[in-house]
């Protein structure tokens, strides 16, 4: 599974049903309309609230939406990211930080997976959470996303990010 690939699609269906409910709505959904849109257990966490595993998440001003019925550890939209508390209790804590922060990564550099990833590893490597060891972890928890003429694989964004992280003068 390519990290964030089936999401981009779900983005494009749900704002077509936001759309259809809303004739009026424009643009991405409101934190609150995703919210109430996918119902169930769905919160959302206002900036400089969220913690994962004892780490304070921040990605500027940002709320972030928990959804456990996401059908991907991560997603973003434009104002805010979306993660699944249910898969992301089942991976280690360097993981869950990059996700975060490849995530944060599309609010700031846009849509490019690369550049999302590139921008999670170089804040990792600057905060401190992410050690060279702990970037093996994000290489294997996508290794196994095979590549499409969409999107790369899993081991070809592994050596990117290995450049990002090692190279300070990439953005
Ligand atoms: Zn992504």
């Amino acid at each position: 599974m390519t990290f964030c690939r089936k999401v981009l699609s779900r983005i494009a269906v749900t704002l077509l049903v936001l759309a259809g409910a809303a004739a009026n709505a424009e643009g991405p959904p409101t934190p609150e309309e995703y919210a109430a849109h996918v119902g169930g257990d769905a919160s959302i966490v206002p900036s400089g609230q969220l913690k994962i595993d004892n780490y304070k998440m921040q990605c500027g001003h940002r709320p972030t939406v928990l959804d456990n019925q996401l059908d991907d550890y991560g997603a973003a939209y434009p104002g805010f990211l979306i993660l699944n508390p249910k898969l992301m209790s089942r991976i280690s804590t360097p993981v869950k930080l990059w996700i975060f922060a490849h995530e944060c990564g599309h609010q700031f550099r846009g849509p490019d997976e690369e550049t999302a990833d590139c921008f999670a590893v170089q804040r990792g490597r600057r905060q401190g959470w992410l050690t060279p060891d702990g970037l093996e972890e994000v290489c294997k928890f996508i290794a196994p996303a095979k590549g499409d003429s969409m999107h790369v694989s899993g081991s070809h964004r592994c050596e990117y990010m290995r450049r990002c992280y090692d190279d300070s003068s990439i953005r």
